[in-house]
């Protein structure tokens, strides 16, 4: 069996990965809010989260992986957005939804196992904030409750790893009067009749947007589950809240045991996020013509602990690879045995030492040769880069041009035997510009002529030709 590292930072340390249960290992990942399209920094942890359940699957087998990850549906982003726009909350939420998830599947991502909506565990919130109520660390003042941090001082900042007392002074915490300290976070506010609302116990109102997590994950995942990931701008207040939700209202579990960041995608230095404005949108790349497996390639040379620069740069070298990948596929490559085949251990290895994506990628980029071809194709379905079907077409599409390509090599040719005697070039010059637009590169000399396609070869302009 493959030993897992993972950098865990609760720890600190990079660890063998045990799970609780090899039957099921599971893993909750902080998902979108619901509001607007997705940025290309909100693709990163999700694609680095793909390829470790992806990972996981392969090590353990794809029935024993539990993956959630939520959308967070009620916020007040959300309602903002719904009053500024004159629309119903529902239709934004359902709407951002569905590209969100149209976006992250055109980067090869797996949709987890559970996708649940926070406006789907309203009950179960209560129930949570009820027990931590009853448990003597949370309280209910002015129809707000508050998580009480004073009550679980041994706890809270260890994720982190700072004192209630220094996050008192580092943070922009908002002080109110019903506050007991200026740390104690929102667990329910009360909602005016414009805003969403569910009746509770402390009078309609709707939830903090850290409960909804602990929440979720405690309903499908249980008290104790093996991976909590996200971006480590949500380690400090989202996740340390999550933490002493969690074991406060459940003491008997320890909620996760190894906690997951992935660095910020970055412009110039800074963090991509909507409040900064500094961002483009996965769905604005995509129409721009940026291949998802493009994306995905950019992400994957990054490790996930590191900050990355997007940069056009980045996107042309790996549409490149990826060209010279589907090339030597569909030149030497047979789909049906490739598909017989396990991944690479060398690729296995390297994901399994805390996600070396780049190191996986630099094994792809070795296997270069004829013999190579069918390893190739199943690593690359492996990590994600293009599924079977997408391979299936990419190979076809490769295949059949060059079948056209033949034929365009002798008409070609017959050109230039007419030209060498007329000494008139002119249809020949022609032919040759019309396949170079067709990015068909073109290569001519005394024992003949030879057509290929290249990086961004357009089948649809050689029709006009043949
Ligand atoms: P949000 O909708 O802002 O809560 O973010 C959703 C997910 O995207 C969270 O896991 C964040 O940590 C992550 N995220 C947001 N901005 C970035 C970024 N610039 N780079 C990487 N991850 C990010
Ligand atoms: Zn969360």
């Amino acid at each position: 069996m493959t030993t897992i590292k993972l950098y865990n930072t609760r720890t600190r340390k990079k660890e063998e990965f045990v799970p609780l249960d090899p039957d099921n290992v599971r893993m909750y990942v902080c998902g979108p809010t619901v509001y607007d399209r997705a940025h290309l920094g909100n693709a990163r942890p999700v694609v680095v989260f793909d390829v470790l359940y992806r990972l996981l699957r392969q090590v353990y087998g794809s029935d024993h992986v539990t993956y959630v990850r939520n959308f967070t549906d009620v916020d007040d982003k959300i309602n903002a957005r719904a009053a500024e726009t004159d629309r119903q909350i529902g239709d934004i939420t359902a709407e951002t939804t569905q590209w969100f998830l149209d976006d992250m599947g055109k980067l090869g991502a797996l949709e987890p196992d559970h996708m649940p909506r926070a406006t789907q565990y309203i009950d179960q919130m209560i129930e949570m904030i009820e027990t931590l109520i009853e448990k003597g660390h949370a309280y209910a003042a002015e129809g707000h409750v508050l998580f009480a941090v004073d009550s679980w001082k041994e706890g809270y900042g260890k994720l982190s790893g700072r004192s209630v007392d220094d996050m008192i002074a580092g943070a922009r915490v908002e002080v109110a009067p019903y506050k007991k300290n200026p740390m104690d976070f929102v667990l329910w506010k009360p909602s005016t009749a414009d805003l969403p609302g569910w009746d509770s116990p402390w009078g309609r109102g709707r939830p903090g947007w850290h409960i909804e997590c602990s929440a979720m994950a405690y309903e499908l995942l249980g008290e104790s589950f093996d991976i909590h990931g996200g971006g480590n701008d949500l380690m400090f207040p989202h996740h340390e809240n999550e933490i002493a939700q969690s074991r406060c209202a459940h003491p008997e579990g320890h909620f996760a045991n190894v906690w997951l960041h992935n660095e910020m995608l970055q412009v110039e230095g800074k963090k991509m996020s909507k409040s900064l404005g500094n961002f483009f949108t996965v769905h604005d790349l995509l129409e721009q013509g940026v291949p998802g497996e493009v994306i995905r390639f950019v992400f994957l040379s990054t490790h996930y602990r590191k900050p990355m620069d997007w940069t056009a740069e980045k996107a042309v070298s790996a549409e490149a690879k990826l060209f010279g990948f589907v090339e030597l596929i569909a030149m030497y490559g047979d789909l049906e045995i490739a598909r017989s085949l396990a991944p690479e251990r060398a690729i296995i290895d390297a994901l399994a030492d805390d996600l070396n994506t780049h190191a996986a990628l630099e094994c792809l980029s070795k296997m270069n040769d004829a013999d190579s071809a069918n390893r190739l194709a199943r690593n690359i379905e492996f990590l994600g880069l293009y599924s079977w079907s997408q391979l299936e077409r990419k190979v076809s599409a490769y295949r059949d041009a060059k079948t056209i390509l033949r034929s365009l090599e002798k008409k070609l040719s017959t050109l230039r035997e007419v030209a060498l005697s007329t000494k008139d070039f002119s249809e020949v010059d022609a032919m040759k510009s019309a396949l170079q637009i067709a990015n068909v590169s073109v290569r001519m000399n005394k024992s003949g002529i030879s057509l290929s396609p290249e990086m961004g070869f357009d089948p649809a302009k050689l029709e006009p030709l043949l």
